[in-house]
């Protein structure tokens, strides 16, 4: 007997995902597909239905699985989600017959070192080392082992390029094409002034370079890490270094034409 075919459906618990949800689910079933309740490892692709936040939070969620994505938007913007409800037998028809592309997308990983443990994070988006209750933060940085600036503001966003348009984008960061292994520090709200002077613009370095970001001495306690959105708090934080991980996630595509598409009509 030839091994069944699995395919997850990850949904959000909005009323417009739940009814894509079932409708997926029974024209999945009816192709021969079946379609599990818990997330399977050993499916051949993983469907989230929602926007762009239902799709990071089941990669989070699943901890950053290998099984492949593709997404079918019933949120907001859905820069990730590359499919709309009315597309779905298309899409099955299209996959079905493998028309269709498989990726992978980079991650931003950071190594949090306390005083009494180590920490490996992981997010799709973006990183985030910020100061807690609105409060600003005072961090060194550093660029592959070079001291770059001590730097004053909100905080940074250390961004992947598939993350490029996201937080990065509205703090006024480029877009960075995901075809480059690149990975983006950006400042939020730097202070520039006689007491203190912080870059005021993004800088884009090899994704395999490390960025170290170390609290000064009294932020050791009062520094947040944000990973695709979720907030972190760990104590007594000595250093944090960041740069693109070895570890990928994949997708699938239908056209090779959906990112400037996405582009052009999510934004303009
Ligand atoms: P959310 O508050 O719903 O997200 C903010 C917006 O960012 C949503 O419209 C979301 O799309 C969109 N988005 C997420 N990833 C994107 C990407 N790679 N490119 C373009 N747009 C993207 O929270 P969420 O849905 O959990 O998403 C978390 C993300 O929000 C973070 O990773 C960060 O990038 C972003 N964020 C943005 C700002 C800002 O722009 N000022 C501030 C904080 C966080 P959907 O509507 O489809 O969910
Ligand atoms: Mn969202």
């Amino acid at each position: 007997m030839s091994q069944p075919r699995i395919i997850n459906i990850i949904s959000n618990r909005n009323y417009e995902s739940r009814r894509v949800f079932q409708i997926l689910k029974s024209k999945l079933e009816k192709s021969g597909f079946v379609t599990p309740d818990e997330f399977s490892h050993k499916a051949e692709l993983s469907i989230c239905i929602g926007g762009d936040g239902a799709f990071l939070r089941a990669v989070h969620n699943n901890k950053f699985p290998q099984v492949p994505f593709i997404g079918i938007n019933t949120g907001h913007l859905g820069f990730y989600q590359e499919i709309s409800p009315e597309d779905i037998d298309r899409f099955i028809d299209d996959y079905i017959n493998k028309r269709f592309e498989t990726f992978e997308m980079s991650l931003v990983e950071a190594k949090v070192f306390t005083d009494k443990k180590n920490y490996f994070l992981n997010a799709v988006n973006e990183i985030v080392v910020r100061g807690q209750k609105s409060k600003v933060i005072h961090l060194d940085v550093f660029v592959d082992g070079n001291h770059l600036e001590k730097f004053s503001g909100d905080g940074i966003i250390i961004s992947t390029p598939h993350g490029s348009t996201g937080y990065n984008f509205s703090a006024g960061g480029a877009i960075i094409h995901p075809r480059l292994s690149a990975v983006q520090i950006n400042p939020i709200a730097p202070m520039s002034s006689r007491a203190y002077r912080s870059l005021p613009n993004p800088i884009v370095v090899p994704g395999n370079w490390t960025i170290g970001v170390h609290p000064e001495q009294r932020y050791k306690n009062g520094t947040t890490i944000v990973l695709d959105g979720t907030e972190m708090f760990y104590k007594d934080i000595i250093k944090i270094n960041l740069r693109i991980s070895s570890k990928k996630i994949s997708r699938i595509s239908f056209s090779s034409h959906t990112y400037w598409e996405n582009l052009k009509t999510k934004f303009l």
